[in-house]
């Protein structure tokens, strides 16, 4: 295993610096202090060619993979711009469309989403199923070969500015099938469609992208929306939820670190009882321990991302990345706050406004016991509680 970056690698990482210049994380503030999508930097990212970067080149992408998409957000994170809808847009829902969507998804819609036309999110939690993704009711009822779905998803990040969601839905009831994780299917399904409707849900979290419930009502699709095979859903679910662990896990690292870059120079210049606090160990090991954690996640989420465009099972280092990660970035918010004192939590500053992200990383998309759960069952060989 080789971290050290290509040319192409490095400027992509490199690639936030340049974006931030025009969009940098006061730009990012003012969207999230108004839950507004930041429409023109989206615009500016797909221009610069990123929308695609996991969508081979023949359907309009860079062809790249998940180590390249890790350093993007990574490198627009270090610049204090975390971006969710890359998340569920560009990594989870392009990179599986890529591999396992029909023709008219690779020939008509991926092209259209690299060129930053159309947007997508992606659907699995329900309000009765969330970290049991098992337990999900909507159910595309076949017919002929059509199908008609019908239920409820919530917490849908983005729908509002999503032209289609990538939803995780069942084929055959979970009471019907022999295994449990047989009877899923992943369906394209457009959200301008008759009987898609959505409702906000509030989040208490400065984040430009809001969240949503989408409630179908028996939404007619064809073969053409069905994403990897009928009923085979489950077995490409980890060929995207893997790739949404280990791009957060960049995002937190890149958010930890500007968080610590801020506090390291505040602690500098900032003097207290006649030296600068960052002299004092109180405050100087916090931070230097915070950035350790950052950097020894960050190297994990290489790994994962390396394992994944290897063809190698990534599911052990994605959770240790997606674990380390979230827990490195609140450690390295909290320390900048701290050492900043009260200026830590005002508004001019912009740095508390980052904890509450970092704390729903923590929660969300997979919490934090079900990564431990994973490493110590599936990686130490413990016994499974659930
Ligand atoms: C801001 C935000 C954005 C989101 N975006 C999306 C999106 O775009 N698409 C989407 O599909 N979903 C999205 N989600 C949903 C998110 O993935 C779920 O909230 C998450 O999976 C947890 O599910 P839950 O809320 O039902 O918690 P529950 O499953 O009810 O779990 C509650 C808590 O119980 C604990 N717990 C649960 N099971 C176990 C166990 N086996 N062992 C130990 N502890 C356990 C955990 O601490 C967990 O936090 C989003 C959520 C938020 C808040």
């Amino acid at each position: 295993m080789d971290f050290t970056l290509n040319d192409e690698q490095r400027q992509i990482y490199e690639y936030g610096a340049r974006l931030a210049q025009q969009y940098d994380h006061r730009y990012w503030l003012d969207h999230a202090r108004r839950h507004a999508f930041p429409h023109e930097m989206f615009r500016r990212i797909a221009e610069d060619g990123f929308l695609g970067l996991m969508v081979p080149q023949d359907y309009g992408g860079a062809g790249l993979g998940m180590t390249e998409m890790a350093l993007f957000m990574e490198g627009t994170a270090n610049q204090g711009v975390p971006l969710l809808m890359m998340v569920v847009g560009p990594c989870m829902s392009l990179s599986l469309l890529s591999k396992y969507g029909t023709e008219f998804h690779k020939r008509e819609l991926l092209p259209a989403a690299c060129r930053g036309d159309i947007q997508f999110c992606f659907a699995i939690t329900e309000p009765g199923a969330g970290s049991n993704s098992m337990q999900i009711r909507t159910l595309a009822r076949r017919s002929g070969n059509r199908f008609s779905l019908s239920g409820e998803k919530t917490f849908i990040t983005g729908a509002d500015v999503a032209d289609y969601c990538l939803v995780v839905a069942r084929t055959t009831p979970h009471d019907q099938v022999g295994r449990r994780t047989e009877g899923f299917t992943l369906f394209a399904v457009n959200l301008k469609q008759k009987g898609v409707d959505m409702q906000r849900v509030r989040i208490a979290i400065p984040l430009p992208e809001e969240q949503w419930t989408l409630f179908f009502d028996e939404v007619d699709l064809g073969p053409e929306d069905v994403v990897g095979e009928i009923d085979g859903g489950f077995d490409i679910l980890f060929h995207t939820l893997n790739p949404e662990r280990i791009i957060l896990g960049g995002l937190c690292c890149g958010i930890g670190r500007f968080a610590l870059e801020k506090a390291a120079r505040y602690a500098s210049e900032r003097v207290v009882f006649g030296q600068p606090i960052g002299a004092h160990q109180g405050v100087q090991h916090p931070l230097a321990r915070a950035y350790t954690a950052v950097e020894m996640a960050s190297l994990m989420t290489r790994r994962a991302a390396w394992e994944f465009d290897n063809g190698m099972p990534a599911g052990a280092s994605a959770n240790m990345a997606k674990y380390a990660a979230a827990e490195a970035g609140i450690e390295a918010v909290d320390a900048a706050v701290q050492a900043h004192g009260g200026s830590g939590f005002t508004e001019d500053v912009g740095l508390y406004e980052l904890y509450p992200l970092m704390r729903l990383l923590r929660t969300a998309p997979v919490n934090r016991e079900l990564c431990l759960s994973y490493i110590g069952q599936k990686v130490m060989g413990m016994p499974r509680s659930y």
